[in-house]
């Protein structure tokens, strides 16, 4: 039987390498939706060779480019985030959300309520919004499979496991593209600096990310709202090799630990396979090869976005939204060039601390609409600290 599935930013780094992986078993699926931006090219190009059922870019504008480049294919166009989430209403045994940011939220919050499996890539999702999307997958009886591939692991460590006997959950990071750096040259660090990772080939936000570890800290959240393991529990050590994603620690002492190639078809695969297993076209590593594994401890000083993850895990609330939000306008103002490396976490620091005055952060969530509320005022409060922090520089 053909499974049904759709992509939700299947343009993007994640969306390419699940498409590879259909590629080469195309028979077994029948694409429904693939999404996209701006590359209308791939987008086109993708739904014609799967013969997706729609193809939908999120810019409204890019409409007529789009129904241009599928004329006479007889698939379905079209464009704006409210057709993006109405294609999430499309029925489908299995949904990728790989959208990038807090825009991946509301598809895959939409595919729940049809009891669709959603592989989740999009961090984003657990963090502004987690006990919302796990509370809306056990109402529908929907499952969330965790495609990060730290969470994959630690998924994986679990099968067949008792959650309550977990002591800790340890992620590890590559420390990004300045790991070698000393903390002193880090204030000056560059866009471009912060771009080329050591290790993984992935869009260019989640790369500066990892430099700045605010993935992490991500992932984090992600854990602690995914799996329901106390913040204490949770922690990240630097493995520069990234060949060790994630252990998962037990009361009588054993560790368990995911190795792996720094691949992303690993997690892609387990999602899409699961709870089968089945070939991968990853490579194998080879342990004699690799000879050691390396690790050190993940500094709060040099990598603030940590301590932050722990105070919104503590929080709670509306924490992860404002974090989010925060951390997504930083990255934009550093990408423009108006703030430094290290003025990002201030931003967000900063940012949660006004938000934690006269707005109750700690108030559960219990919407949509009032996480994208939370999204907006984080946003123009983070500007705001940008500003501040912009005019201290110049
Ligand atoms: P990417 O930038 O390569 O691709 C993002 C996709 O989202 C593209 O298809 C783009 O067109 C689409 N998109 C961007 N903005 C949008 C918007 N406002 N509305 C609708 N669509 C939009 O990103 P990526 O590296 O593939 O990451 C996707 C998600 O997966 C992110 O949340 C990221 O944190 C997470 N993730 C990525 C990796 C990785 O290795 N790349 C690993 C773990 C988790
Ligand atoms: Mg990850």
């Amino acid at each position: 039987m053909t499974r049904a599935i759709s992509i939700f930013g299947a343009t993007g780094s994640i969306g390419q390498n699940t498409l590879d992986l259909i590629r080469r078993n195309q028979d077994a699926y029948r694409v429904v939706a693939l999404t996209g931006g701006r590359n209308i090219d791939q987008l086109a190009a993708d739904a014609r060779e799967f013969g997706a059922e729609i193809a939908v870019t999120c810019h409204d504008d890019l409409l007529d480019d789009l129904k241009t480049a599928l004329a006479g294919t007889g698939i379905e166009v079209a464009a704006g985030t409210q057709a993006i989430a109405e294609a999430a209403d499309r029925p489908a045994d299995w949904i990728m959300s790989a959208i990038v940011g807090a825009a991946g939220l509301a598809p895959g919050f939409r595919a729940l309520r049809h009891g669709t499996t959603l592989a989740l890539a999009n961090k984003e999702s657990l963090v502004t919004a987690g006990p919302l999307l796990m509370a809306e997958a056990a109402k529908h009886g929907a499952r969330i499979l965790p495609v990060d591939s730290e969470h994959s692991a630690v998924f994986q460590a679990l099968v067949g496991e008792d959650m309550t006997a977990i002591e800790r959950v340890i992620i590890t990071a590559s420390g990004g593209a300045l790991r070698d750096w000393p903390m002193e040259r880090l204030y000056g660090a560059t866009l471009k600096d912060a771009s080329a990772h050591p290790n993984w080939d992935m869009g260019q936000r989640i790369t500066i990310d990892s430099a700045s570890m605010f993935n992490k800290a991500m992932e984090l959240i992600e854990t602690h709202e995914y799996f329901g393991i106390e913040p204490e529990k949770i922690s990240a050590i630097i493995h520069p090799q990234s060949i060790i994603h994630a252990l998962v620690g037990f009361k009588d002492g054993a560790l368990m630990a995911h190795l792996g190639a720094p691949d992303m078809r690993h997690a892609i695969g387990y999602a899409l396979n699961w709870p089968d297993r089945s070939p991968l076209p990853v490579d194998r590593i080879d342990l004699a090869q690799i000879a050691t594994l390396d690790f050190r401890p993940a500094d709060e000083a040099r990598f603030p976005a940590l301590r932050l993850a722990g105070d919104v895990m503590e929080t709670g609330g509306h924490a992860g939204a404002v974090f989010n939000a925060a951390k997504e306008v930083a990255l934009d103002h550093f990408i423009a060039g108006q703030i430094g490396f290290m003025q990002m976490a201030p931003v967000v620091e900063a940012t949660l601390d006004v938000m934690s005055r006269g707005f109750r952060l700690t108030d559960a969530i219990n919407t949509l609409e009032t996480v994208t509320e939370t999204d907006h005022v984080a946003r123009i409060k983070a500007a705001e600290q940008a500003r501040h922090l912009q005019e201290k520089r110049a």
